[in-house]
């Protein structure tokens, strides 16, 4: 079953309860009013002795009294049936309406939770079709040399690499692990995840800037350095040779701000919203940067910090930079 058609069936299934019990009540409530209605009128005609008189017609003698509550209970009873089925019809419409403002968030997850595994499926096709057709290019070579099958293995190893990144990445978002929070000291972790980012750096002839002082929030250490990580990386990645990042921590009244802010290409106001989605990777063709990347990094980062009661946003100037920016709570 599509997700489209369990979430039509599941709608049409909750339409038809909620239609049940508007029924249930609507049905029990014109019973419970037709009752009362008619022993009033019983009681109310029945009280007075004139509606008791004989009233002679061309036909005989019909009981006036009689014809009255058995007139007024007709129509009671036409307005009742009336009722009902407005409510049947106006409650059908309202149900469905109800129905699929309920299951609405479902339907949302049930469409990013598989829009996130046929990304995933792709992301993983790609590196396993180049292994495939290297096996095969290698295998009906007969006259390999060891050279030839050492670049073979080093390529078919530096995709094995890739793929086990991508599913560690896609661990991290999938798991819905719990983070401990502690007091952490923000310059640590800066010069930490400064450290991490010195090879990828250098090899762009890249500077960064650590000018975070000791501050302390409430966060993860290992979990915050990550997240800082993923950001200089990313500075690194989307910023020309030869440019300077800089890495800052800004005290607010009850939080600390930690930046990271480069001299890249900008992100574009149309992607700023989506480049924290999952596997969203803005166009970066303008540029003469040809990045590699799953479109995970940032998503991770908003998860990571959104676990230690955080955010994390950027703003950007296409061409000129990009400024991100992590806010946590002040201990
Ligand atoms: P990846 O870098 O693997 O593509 P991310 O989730 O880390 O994935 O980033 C998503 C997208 O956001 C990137 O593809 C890029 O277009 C944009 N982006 C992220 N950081 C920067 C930055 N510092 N400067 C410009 N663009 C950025």
């Amino acid at each position: 079953m599509t997700s489209q058609s369990l979430f039509d069936s599941a709608t049409m299934r909750l339409t038809l309860w909620y239609m049940v019990i508007l029924m249930t009540i609507s049905v029990l409530f014109s019973v419970l009013l037709y009752r009362v209605a008619s022993d009033e009128f019983d009681r109310a005609f029945g009280q007075r002795g004139e509606m008791s008189r004989v009233f002679v017609s061309e036909d005989g003698i019909i009981d006036v009294r009689e014809r009255i509550i058995r007139d007024s209970n007709q129509r009671l009873f036409t307005n009742l049936l009336l009722f009902n089925a407005l409510v049947l019809v106006a409650g059908g419409g309202v149900a469905y309406l109800l129905a699929r403002r309920t299951l609405e968030p479902v339907e949302l997850a049930l469409e990013a939770q598989s829009r996130f595994s046929s990304d995933a499926a792709h992301e993983l096709r790609t590196p396993l079709s180049v292994m495939r057709s290297e096996i095969e290019v290698g295998l009906r070579d007969t006259a390999a040399t060891k050279k030839s099958q050492r670049e073979l293995l080093q390529s078919n190893l530096d995709e094995v690499q890739r793929m086990q990144t991508l599913t560690e990445r896609l661990l991290l978002l999938a798991n819905n692990h719990t983070i401990e929070l502690t007091t952490v000291d923000v310059e640590t972790v800066a010069v930490e995840a400064f450290n991490r980012s010195i090879p990828l750096a250098s090899s762009k002839h890249i500077s960064i800037e650590n000018n975070v002082a000791a501050k302390h929030v409430l966060a993860d250490a290992e979990s915050l350095t990550d997240v800082l990580t993923i950001l200089i990386d990313n500075a690194i990645k989307y910023s020309p040779e030869n440019s300077t990042i800089v890495i800052e921590s800004v005290d607010q009244d009850k939080s600390i701000e930690l930046r990271v802010k480069d001299q890249g290409i900008g992100i574009p106001r149309a992607d700023k919203d989506r480049v924290f989605d999952r596997f969203y990777r803005a166009d970066t063709s303008r540029s003469k940067l040809n990045v590699e990347g799953y479109g995970l990094g940032l998503s991770i980062a908003k998860r990571l910090i959104e676990l230690q009661h955080g955010t994390v946003t950027v703003t950007s100037t296409v061409g000129k930079g990009s400024i991100f920016t992590i806010k946590l709570p002040k201990v």
